[in-house]
């Protein structure tokens, strides 16, 4: 926290260090507290925790000391005044959407979204009465065109998005003013942007992804301001989303090695989409550090890093795809990014198998897109493994033929 004495005006790199330890007595490394409830000596204290909305010895639902200590740290490294962490990322976006929504309540949602967000928008949504409209988050205004004054309660952005990286301009996003802006920033984590920092109101991190960075953790963390969390946490008590003590032990665990992390799977990635440009067996390569990215300027300007994903097209469609997947040895098939582990997805074969090619097209995934999640590997070996399994995909479906 921004009261911890001797981190003041130290890198975000230096704060993760040390960051959340507030109450830590003295142990060096963050405390589990493996307790489902806390003792009260008089019934006059176990009311004031009861009623407190930031509370960490009252019952782990309602707010634990580790939990907290981790909430302290993502509030710190985003720069707003708070935090409060969740069972998972969707745990954290729901808590948001109902939380703060009700019937006859308008949402503007970007196109381009994580699946799980997609779905809860599209389908939960309207059984609730939340009316969603979605627009293509990179067209200049679109979200403030889609708000319709007094009804829109929500502005839902994620940036870089789902599948292909799209970049968000956060600016914009921050200047809307009526509805409450959020911005899903998971696959730039708060090292690599701060939408805070353009205004943004509530910033959410899936951190069992890259902050916890070592697939052993399922914890989701929003960030913003006390008020708007503390109303948001009056419901998320009922809804029961709470993150475990565990989970967000192994967060605290990783969030330390974050910036170390990130670098070398920046690099990674970096070196990847070089040897993918020009690849006969490649169509198109997505990554916000290239200059051939649409927002490649914009990504600049709001991003310290470009991060460690990277999206391809497969000229060989589907089938280029799938014989893809199989074909990599040192990157492995899995679905999650951030981790040790380099890993591949291919949306049309798995996750999103039951659309139609239109409704795959809506979504902006291609028959042969592949997502890439850079790991802590040596580059070269992945680089190399990656780029045999597309040799071997192309001698088996030689693009040339197609
Ligand atoms: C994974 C992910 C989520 C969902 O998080 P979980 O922790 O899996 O619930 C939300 N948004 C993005 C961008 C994600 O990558």
């Amino acid at each position: 926290m921004a009261d911890e004495p001797s981190t003041g005006g130290l890198h975000a790199h230096t704060r993760a260090i040390r960051a959340g330890r507030a109450d830590n007595q003295n142990a060096l490394a963050p405390i589990l507290w493996a307790t489902s409830t806390f003792t009260a000596d008089s019934v006059s204290e176990a009311r004031d925790l009861a009623v407190d909305t930031h509370s960490t010895r009252f019952y782990t639902r309602y707010g634990n000391p580790t939990v907290k200590a981790f909430e302290e740290v993502v509030a710190d490294l985003e720069g707003t005044e708070s935090a409060r962490a969740f069972a998972s990322g969707m745990g954290a976006l729901s808590v948001i959407v109902l939380g703060l929504c009700s019937s006859g309540d308008h949402i503007v949602a970007q196109r381009q979204l994580y699946g799980g967000t997609q779905m809860l928008l599209q389908t939960v949504c309207p059984r609730f009465g939340i009316g969603v409209t979605f627009v293509d988050g990179t067209e200049p205004g679109a979200f403030a065109e889609a708000v319709i004054p007094g009804r829109t309660v929500l502005v839902i952005a994620e940036s870089p998005a789902n599948p292909k990286l799209d970049v968000i301009d956060l600016a914009e996003v921050g200047a809307i003013a009526g509805p409450m802006t959020v911005v899903d920033s998971t696959f730039a984590t708060p090292l690599a942007q701060r939408p805070a920092e353009y205004g943004v109101d509530l910033v959410v991190h899936s951190a069992t992804k890259a902050i916890a960075g070592h697939n052993d953790a399922t914890i989701g963390v929003v960030a913003g301001s006390e008020e708007l969390l503390a109303w948001l946490w009056s419901y998320a008590v009922l809804h029961g989303a709470a993150a475990s003590p565990f989970d967000a032990l192994n967060a605290l665990r990783g969030v330390r090695t974050l910036a170390v992390r990130l670098r070398q799977q920046t690099d990674t990635a970096t070196a990847l989409v070089a040897a993918l440009e020009g690849h006969p067996a490649v169509e198109a390569v997505y990554y916000p550090g290239l200059e051939s990215h649409p927002q490649h300027e914009l990504a600049a300007k709001q991003m310290e890093l470009a991060g460690g994903l990277a999206t391809f097209e497969l000229r060989g469609g589907y089938e280029a795809g799938r014989l893809f997947m199989e074909e990599v040895r040192v990157v492995q098939f899995a679905t999650s990014l951030g981790g040790p582990e380099s890993l591949v997805t291919h949306p049309a074969s798995t996750t999103h198998v039951s659309l139609l090619p239109a409704e795959l097209e809506a979504i902006c995934i291609g028959p042969g897109t592949v997502r890439f999640s850079a790991g802590l590997e040596h580059t070269d070996d992945v680089v190399a493994d990656v780029i045999g399994a597309l040799d071997r995909v192309e001698e088996i479906v030689p693009s040339a033929d197609r």
